[in-house]
């Protein structure tokens, strides 16, 4: 790829989503040089407290933008539950409180539907997916994937809720027991990320 290809900096320190959004985003990109924020100089990264994952993604990406002078992807993501009226929805990464954590979250999630049926254990995910140019020109788009919350931790891949979300399209397994193609091809942030992919390939000329 030539030095003066254009950049993007994928605008997210969670180490997985960052492998993941990278996965999908060079296969999708691939004239586009794609950065992390270990990249780039380290800047504050914004309080997420906007009611929509759409205002969050694009919280992320336009403080990413401000910061560096670089076009920016950002996601913002999580999983919302029938039984639970949507939550833990925005909430997702600090259901259980600080200091974040997945296992304390899915412990939690457990505990909150415990009594709830198998017939209303519906749930999914959703990934808003922002991006944003230094000329203030922004575009979002959202996945989502639909499944249930499953009664025990399954899966060693993966990252977040996934060793207790059983996809629609792929009941038999959690999406942490899916190899990583196959969770990509029909995740939330796969499909959002495959949306946008041309929109943004266009945008950065
Ligand atoms: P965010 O960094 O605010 O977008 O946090 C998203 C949170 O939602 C993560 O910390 C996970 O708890 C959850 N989440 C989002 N996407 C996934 C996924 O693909 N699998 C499992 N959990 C996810």
């Amino acid at each position: 790829m030539s030095t003066d290809s254009p950049r993007v900096v994928v605008a997210t320190r969670n180490a997985k989503k960052l492998e993941e959004m990278h996965r999908i985003l060079v296969q999708h990109l691939p004239s586009v040089t794609v950065l992390g924020l270990d990249d780039v100089t380290p800047f504050d990264e914004p309080v997420e407290d906007e009611p929509t994952f759409a205002g969050n993604a694009l919280l992320k990406a336009r403080a990413s933008v401000a910061a560096t002078g670089l076009p920016a992807i950002a996601d913002d993501s999580g999983l919302c539950v029938d039984a639970l009226n949507g939550m833990p929805g925005v909430l997702s990464a600090r259901w259980s409180g600080p200091p974040k954590s997945d296992a304390r979250n899915n412990e939690l999630l457990l505990a909150q539907l415990a009594d709830v049926p198998d017939e209303r254990r519906g749930a999914h995910f959703v990934c808003a997916v922002a991006f944003v140019r230094p000329d203030g020109h922004e575009l979002v788009v959202e996945g989502r994937m639909d499944g249930a919350v499953v009664r025990e931790v399954r899966g060693a891949g993966g990252f977040g809720y996934d060793v207790l979300f059983v996809a629609d399209e792929r009941p038999d397994v959690t999406t942490a027991e899916l190899a990583r193609e196959e969770k990509d091809a029909i995740s939330h942030r796969g499909r959002a990320l495959r949306e946008i992919a041309p929109q943004v390939a266009a945008l950065l000329g």
